[in-house]
């Protein structure tokens, strides 16, 4: 896994020795001296992890760290204190500052190691997420910006797999305080079972829930899809320290140690919420601007973006499996006219009341799209030319049947003219089946509007729905959805 790390420490000889225990790791190192220079290289150079010493003259780590995490540039780049105290209120107070671990000196390999990869693969969620935003952003969609920091800790679910009942006690007597709702599970397979039966924000592990059994659960949950984001908190004794470093290996979020701190236990429990809240926040935020990108605000329909990058694909898949595909290109007739009559307003409720009858009368599997102002497109695949005519025949019947009805309590009689063209062809292009269909729709309007033509196979010629024997008739009689016909 390739990292860039930036060691912070104002003792030479410190830097040294981790620059030089990291190296062989094939880590990236980048060091610093002081606070400010931290800061300095932690914006320009934008490094995966900072490992940071707490005792420092003039800004020490807690300060350090605090600016990092204020700072929306490096807001999102893990830190990890590294200090000569092991004194608890140290570490909470470092936590509260928004550390990410603390590391004691001196330092154990294999703390530092599987720590420093655990928390490079947290940054590497992360910044996904960040790159999603950033492609919001160009959509033109502006993404919130706001950090884990600002999410609420309190009344999250949280899953305890603990089989002692006095630290369960312990555990539920702290956890209450920040209002949680909590579970408890004194067994691997009850732990299973209450995981995969509803949503947790958190799930707490004892490893000493039977022998290896526990580090197969933290596996479980991973694989589980239900529980694969689901942050996983460890305790775990002094002496288990090659187990912690599996455990992270395998997707364990953070760890305690016995005899769980209070404080501390409140503080990592508060960062692996927040956590998990801010990435439900970029992933809601990040599916609401698809959304917006790829639907009309008007008709909810899917927009002609949609269409296009879709459409191709679609063609070819269903030609590649011996079907046809058929394209209906819609546009309303003489639509100025009731913006010119009624207003824009009244031109708004019309075409949105006619993507509901759209969507209601083609077939669930087919795709409505706007294509632009007034026209529309409906894609047909595993269809033949005779079904897609029917269907277009009906729709064209279900809007001139019934006027449209706006809020002001007027009636609208509103025509469509439409133009089906049928791709069966491999090597035909998304680009020339709209323009048959276009060149259909053109002839339904020349030929007087409010009727259904098809493009022939044959360049430019096209069959009015009217030649077809006993379709109107047909199209007629199918009420509900065609989906079978
Ligand atoms: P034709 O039968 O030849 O299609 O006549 P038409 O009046 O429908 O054709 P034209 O292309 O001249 O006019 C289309 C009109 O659709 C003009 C435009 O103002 C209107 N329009 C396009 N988008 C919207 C929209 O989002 N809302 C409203 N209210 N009107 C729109
Ligand atoms: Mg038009
Ligand atoms: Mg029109």
């Amino acid at each position: 896994m390739p990292g860039r790390i930036l060691v912070v420490d104002d003792i030479p000889a410190n830097v040294r020795l981790l620059e030089a225990k990291l190296s062989s790791e094939y880590f990236d190192v980048i060091t610093a001296s002081s606070g400010l220079q931290a800061l300095e290289i932690a914006r320009a150079e934008a490094p995966d992890i900072v490992l940071l010493d707490v005792m420092m003259p003039g800004m020490d780590g807690f300060e350090v760290c605090r600016l990092l995490k204020a700072d929306p540039q490096t807001t999102h780049i893990p830190v990890v204190m590294v200090t000569a105290l092991s004194d608890v209120s140290d570490r909470v107070r470092g936590l509260e500052a928004g550390a990410d671990d603390f590391l004691t000196k001196p330092v154990r390999d294999v703390a530092l190691f599987a720590r420093v990869r655990s928390l490079i693969r947290l940054k590497m969620v992360m910044d996904e997420w960040r790159v999603r935003q950033q492609t919001s952003s160009e959509l033109g969609i502006v993404p919130p910006t706001s950090t884990p920091e600002h999410e609420s800790y309190h009344h999250a679910r949280i899953l305890i797999c603990e089989a002692s009942a006095i630290e369960t006690a312990n555990l539920q007597e702290v956890l209450a305080r920040d209002g949680h709702e909590l579970q408890v599970a004194a067994t691997i397979p009850e732990s299973q079972k209450l995981a995969a039966g509803s949503e947790f924000d958190l799930v707490i592990v004892d490893l000493a829930l039977g022998d290896d059994e526990a580090l197969r659960l933290c596996s479980h949950l991973r694989a589980q899809e239900k529980t694969r984001q689901t942050p996983i908190l460890l305790i775990a004794e002094e002496d288990q320290t090659a187990k912690l470093a599996k455990s992270l290996d395998l997707g364990v979020n953070d760890y305690l140690m016995q005899p769980v701190d209070r404080n501390e236990l409140l503080a990592r429990v508060r960062t692996q919420i927040r956590r998990r809240r801010f990435q439900d926040r970029l992933r809601a935020s990040y599916m609401q601007s698809l959304s917006m990108a790829l639907t009309d605000q008007l008709t909810g329909l899917y927009n002609r973006n949609y269409l296009m990058t879709h459409l191709s694909g679609l063609m070819q898949r269903t030609i590649a499996s011996g079907k046809a595909l058929a394209l209906a290109m819609i546009d309303v007739d003489t639509f100025k006219q009731v913006n010119d009559t009624h207003g824009h307003a009244a031109g708004d409720e019309v075409l949105a009341e006619l993507a509901q009858r759209m969507t209601h009368f083609t077939r669930n599997f087919d795709t409505v799209a706007r294509f632009g102002g007034e026209e529309f497109v409906v894609v047909m695949p595993d269809i033949t030319p005779e079904l897609a005519m029917l269907v277009a025949e009906r729709l064209r019947l279900r809007v001139a049947d019934t006027p449209m009805k706006l809020k002001s309590g007027l009636s609208l009689p509103i025509k469509i003219s439409i133009g089906v063209a049928v791709s069966r062809h491999q090597g035909d292009r998304a680009e020339d089946l709209l323009s048959r269909a276009d060149q259909a729709l053109y002839a339904a309007k020349r030929q007087g509007r409010n009727r259904v033509v098809l493009a022939n196979d044959d360049a430019g010629a096209v069959t009015p729905a009217a030649d077809i024997v006993g379709l109107k008739e047909r199209a007629e009689k199918l009420d509900a959805r065609a989906e079978p016909i």
